[in-house]
């Protein structure tokens, strides 16, 4: 067993590449690359794959077919973290049938030193493990573990020395794809590990994400999504060069492409980023922003450093610029000390928003948080009851505001065949909401004119050509 800690230079990294990829020539190994969590996580998943490639890899998405077979974790809630470990306790019976394949771990979940100790522990046929920090040494990584048998694990800590260019991509959507623009954040709510397993906000320079974003569009990529833990929080270098500028200059891109961005904190949603969204014509019209809780004594304790009155302000600048505008926010119930009139408050604050949709989640204690060793933990059951009359709540809400389309036209992306019925198609309109239409498969990536013949919580449904 090892614990490796050498020096890292990203400028050998294509270097280490070109070594493992001579190795591999005339092998044809296949690589399954497994993804838990969230779009942070997808586009680290698409960047270890682009250097599989390069590598001399196939991807495959089969574990039975794989050589080599990276789990990519999410640590953000109790729920992820056990998912991801039960999966990865089924690799054993793969390991039995097939000793010569390689298993490694990587993400959120092993940037924490216990699960470090659980995987070295309790899973030997893992045969190595790295921190979210280390994924642009990646290359050097593999060419360790090609070269020798033992078991790795690198947890270095490297997380505020640097962000890495250059790195290859394999985008998994054709006509939709992931910008990161920031990683990390410095804003510990008090129940969330992000900034543990992700380190300190730190901003990509903003030439090198234009020349990406030149290039994606260029390349005929309909939807650009910016990413980052909080992303308008953005910091560009240049004195006061903030998120809304580089949409601004993002927006100056020529091309067909639609921008959105996730995931935006309250307390850096400023006007002037609100007035450019509006001006933008290539902004999609949707805001994801994250509310929590409607209560003020539980953001308090949550140092999320807003209140439901500055929360409603936004809101209604939002709405006065942008009428139509589609808010979505995600929602925490049961969070410790949450009193009844706590939640009524959440519930309150549902109707008062009306929020286009809500990504709720019930309160998962983490290791290390300030929340994991506060009083007054929250029962399950009143944690489950509070989840489903917050979710009945809402699914009344986007019900009524789904039925205000019927008989509109709408313009959506066709993203695919509808997963529920493959004789539809299915796609989003710029506020985000999936609809189900009849239509042709070569109708996939273009955007086209829909009209709603009938509303459901989830779903529009319409006909082609409107
Ligand atoms: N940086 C983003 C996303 C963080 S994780 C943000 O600030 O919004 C995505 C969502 O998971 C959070 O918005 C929060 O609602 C939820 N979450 C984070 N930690 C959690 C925990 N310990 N228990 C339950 N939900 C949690
Ligand atoms: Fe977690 Fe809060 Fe940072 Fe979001 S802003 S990643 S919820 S600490």
């Amino acid at each position: 067993m090892k614990n490796i800690k050498e020096s890292y230079e990203l400028e050998k990294q294509p270097s280490f590449m070109q070594e493992v990829a001579k190795y591999n020539a005339n092998k044809d190994p296949k690589a399954f690359v497994l993804t838990f969590g969230c779009q942070q996580n997808e586009a680290d998943s698409e960047k270890i794959m682009g250097m599989l490639e390069t590598m001399g890899y196939t991807l495959t998405d089969s574990e039975n077919d794989a050589d080599l077979l990276i789990v990519n974790t999410c640590a953000v809630r109790e729920h992820a973290e056990l998912k991801a470990l039960s999966i990865t306790g089924q690799f054993k019976h793969l390991k039995e049938k097939k000793p010569s394949i390689v298993i490694g771990i990587c993400g959120c979940m092993v940037s924490q030193e216990h699960r470090v100790g659980d995987i070295k522990n309790r899973y030997p046929y893992i045969d190595f493990l790295f921190g979210t920090s280390l994924l642009p040494y990646f290359p050097q990584i593999l060419r360790n573990v090609i070269k020798n048998p033992q078991r790795q694990f690198y947890n270095e800590d490297l997380a505020e020395k640097f962000i890495a260019e250059d790195i290859p991509v394999h985008r998994c959507d054709k006509h939709k794809a992931w910008v990161s623009i920031m990683y990390g954040c410095n804003n510990f709510c008090t129940y969330c590990v992000v900034p543990y397993v992700r380190g300190r906000e730190r901003s990509r320079d903003k030439n090198a994400i234009l020349a990406e974003v030149r290039q994606l569009a260029a390349e005929g990529y309909r939807e650009i999504t910016l990413l980052g833990q909080n992303v308008n929080s953005y910091k560009g270098g240049e004195q006061g060069y903030d998120f809304a500028d580089l949409l601004c200059d993002i927006c100056k891109i020529e091309g067909d492409f639609a921008v959105r961005f996730m995931t935006s904190h309250p307390k850096d949603a400023t006007h002037k980023l609100i007035d450019v969204m509006a001006k933008e014509d290539k902004i999609a019209k949707q805001f994801h922003l994250p509310l929590q809780s409607g209560s003020n004594a539980v953001l308090q304790a949550m140092n999320r450093r807003y209140d439901r009155e500055k929360y409603l302000s936004l809101v209604s600048y939002m709405r006065e610029k942008m009428p139509d505008i589609g808010i979505t926010t995600d929602i925490i119930v049961g969070f410790p000390g949450e009193t009844e009139q706590d939640f009524e408050d959440t519930l309150d604050m549902l109707e008062r928003v009306e929020f286009d949709n809500i990504y709720s989640f019930v309160y998962s204690k983490r290791r290390g948080t300030p929340a994991e060793k506060m009083e007054n933990q929250i029962p399950d059951e009143i944690k489950k009851d509070r989840m489903s009359r917050l979710l009945e709540k809402q699914n009344e809400i986007s019900l009524r505001r789904n039925r205000v389309y019927e008989g509109r036209c709408v313009d959506i992306l066709v993203e695919g065949v509808s997963k529920t019925n493959a004789n539809k198609l299915t796609g989003r309109t710029e506020k985000g909401r999936l609809v189900h239409f009849d239509g042709d498969a070569s109708l996939i990536g273009k955007r086209v004119k829909v009209k709603i013949t009938k509303a459901e919580t989830f779903m529009l449904y319409g006909e082609y050509g409107g």
